[in-house]
Parts: structure tokens; sequence; C-alpha cells
């Protein structure tokens, strides 16, 4: 069931749950795409319509950030739990090691997806990594014909919202691929050039804290993130 949150649709999925319909989607016939936005991508949507629908339509649309959370609960729709893009992208590798299916890495700066991909491979064996393409090309429709060619299965898209999401709705059928999912900066975290917060940092839902401890240059985009949880509260209050 989907579940509203300041104009953006959720589903409300444990990262079980999730992990369960995006397997099944990677075995269906015909492209689908799952998007995973966070505080950023609902201040976005608001502005950006087109943005909006895309996110809207997807397949399946997972809780990546507290904030989202938190604005579900006071709202009085709570969702079940985060579900972090990372930890859904590696149960489906997960699924698509189990079929021995083709992957597609795109995004990122350049040589970040090619060690991605090399790391991915090393612990997913069954898994082909059929191509991978950096984020900051200029020919789009070259791009897309690479991803075509390679005839993917899964395809990480990693470039940012956005971006990634505008990609898979305008391109992602066109390569063939049963699934694609939306990443951010997930292809830095797969090549080990960006480190997920400790356990104890997750645990405590300060993930956001550890990435701007790691990144502090962040700090512009992440002081807009309490505006969610204000907009949630006003709209809780005024009763819409
Ligand atoms: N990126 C890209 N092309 C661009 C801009 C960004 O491939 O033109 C990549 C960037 O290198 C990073 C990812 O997009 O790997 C997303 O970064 P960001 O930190 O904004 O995403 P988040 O994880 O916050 O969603």
């Amino acid at each position: 069931m989907k579940r509203e949150i300041l104009g953006v649709l959720f589903d409300d999925l444990t990262l079980d749950e999730a992990a369960c319909r995006g397997a099944a989607l990677l075995r269906e016939g015909g492209f689908h795409y799952v998007v995973t936005p966070n505080p950023e991508f609902i201040l976005t949507a608001e502005r950006d319509s087109e943005f909006r629908g895309i996110l809207n339509r997807a397949d399946l649309s997972l809780p990546d950030g507290i904030g989202v959370v938190y604005s579900a609960r006071i709202l009085g729709v709570p969702l079940k739990e985060r579900v972090p893009g990372v930890e859904f992208a590696q149960r489906m590798l997960q699924a698509l090691n189990e079929t021995g299916g083709r992957l597609f890495l795109l995004g990122a700066k350049p040589g970040v997806a090619e060690r991605a991909g090399a790391r991915l491979a090393e612990q997913y064996p069954n898994i082909t990594l059929c191509g991978v393409q950096d984020g900051y090309y200029t020919d789009e429709a070259a791009v897309v014909r690479r991803a075509a060619d390679a005839r993917p299965d899964l395809l990480f898209v990693c470039l940012g919202a956005p971006r990634q999401e505008k990609w898979m709705a305008r391109w992602g059928g066109h390569t063939g691929a049963k699934l694609a999912i939306g990443l951010g900066g997930a292809l830095d975290v797969f090549s080990g050039d960006v480190e997920r917060a400790p356990e104890r940092w997750r645990a405590w839902n300060l993930e956001w804290a550890y990435r701007l401890k790691q990144e502090p240059r962040r700090i512009g985009r992440m002081a807009r993130l309490p505006l969610v949880l204000t907009r949630a509260a006003r709209e809780r209050l005024l009763g819409k």
C-alpha cells in the first residue's frame, strides 16, 4: 500500500518485503524502476512536477532517509522502517546472483563504476558484469545504446536526483533491463571510496550525521532538510 508524504508516494514495506517485491520484478517480463527518495527528493519534487510524477509512477518507492520516516510519523501515516537504497541494492544483487543474471552500472566519477563492478563481481560470482559507464558523459544516445547492447537484467543508475529518475523514466525501457534502481551515491560505496556509517551510528538513525562528517561540503544541502519536518508538522496541524 502506498502512503503519501508531502506529495510523494512511498511503499510501506520492510527491507525484507521490499526485497521480495524487487526480486519478483526482476523475474517478470517488462521494464520496472525503483526510486529511493530522501527528504531532499521531497523538496525537489515540490518544485518539479515532472520529477514528482516519475517518483509517483515508480514500481517501488522506498524511504531512503530517516527524515522521511519522521515526517511520516508526524503526518500520522507511519512507515514500517527506513529502507536504505544501498541495502535494497545488495538484496537485488543476491537475487541476481541466484539466477546468474547480468548487471550494468551507470554513474559516478570516471573509474568508480569499474572499481565498484570489480568488487561486486568478487562478492557475487554468478553475476555477469555486462557494462559500466561513468556519469559525466555528453552523448546520451550513445550511452543508452551501450547499455542496450550490454543486455542487462539489472541496472543501477547513480547520477544523483532528479537526473537519475528522469533517466530511468526516459531511457530505462530502451535498455531491455527488467529492473533499474536510482541509487545516488551507491557506486561510491560499492567501490569502497565512501564508507557507510558504522552499525552503531545506523542503529541510532545517525547515518546522515556520519555522512556529513565524511563530506562536510554537504552542509548546505543538509541544512534544508529540517524544512521537510516543518512542512509535515504544518500539514498535520492544518489537517490537510
Ligand atoms: N554524479 C554523476 N554525474 C553527475 C553528477 C553526479 O554521475 O553529473 C554522481 C556522483 O558522482 C555521485 C552520484 O551521482 O556518485 C550521486 O551523488 P549524491 O551524493 O548527490 O547522491 P545521494 O547519495 O545524496 O543521493
